[in-house]
């Protein structure tokens, strides 16, 4: 089982999308362990963005993600990192595949409606930016039996 950080940017929560994007996940069998609706401060965004604090258009990208609230999420599934990118699509609205969550809604190589960590290592940091240990909930989805045969 893997964990995995998403977060339901200001556009998605603006534009009334919630709903349809945790139903998409949902739908696919992850699980959510966590999830609150909150405000990206400046210094987190810097934090959580530190690979990207140093580009020209970082600045458009901290205003927009500190813009409105946001709902952070932890997504437990088999192999639910890629799982998670590849519902996803890529970056830019424009050129994601339609099926794709970003395909399907967005328009926007920034507006592009959800972020998900990129690896194990992203996640792991990433989870813990958001969440204290004890905000993550244990569960055994009773749905479990039927998502999956018990040697995957
Ligand atoms: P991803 O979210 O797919 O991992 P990146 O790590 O490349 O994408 O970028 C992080 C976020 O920054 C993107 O999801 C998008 O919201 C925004 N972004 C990416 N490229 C640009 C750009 N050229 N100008 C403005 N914002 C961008
Ligand atoms: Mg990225």
């Amino acid at each position: 089982m893997q964990r995995t950080l998403i977060l339901l940017k200001p556009d998605c929560v603006q534009r009334r999308l919630m709903g349809r994007i945790i139903t998409r996940f949902e739908d696919k069998g992850l699980s959510f362990v966590a999830m609150k609706l909150m405000q990206v401060t400046p210094d987190l965004a810097k934090e959580h963005y530190a690979e990207h604090v140093k580009k020209g258009w970082y600045p458009t990208l901290e205003s927009f993600i500190t813009g409105g609230p946001i709902v952070a999420a932890v997504l437990e599934g088999l192999e639910a990192i890629t799982v998670v990118r590849e519902m996803l699509g890529a970056t830019n609205g424009l050129s994601a595949a339609p099926g794709t969550i970003r395909g399907d809604y967005s328009s926007s190589r920034q507006m592009n409606l959800v972020h998900g960590s990129d690896g194990p290592e992203a996640a792991k940091r990433e989870i813990a930016l958001y969440f204290k240990p004890e905000e993550l909930i244990d569960h055994d989805p009773t749905i479990a039996a039927w998502l999956r045969a018990v040697d995957e």
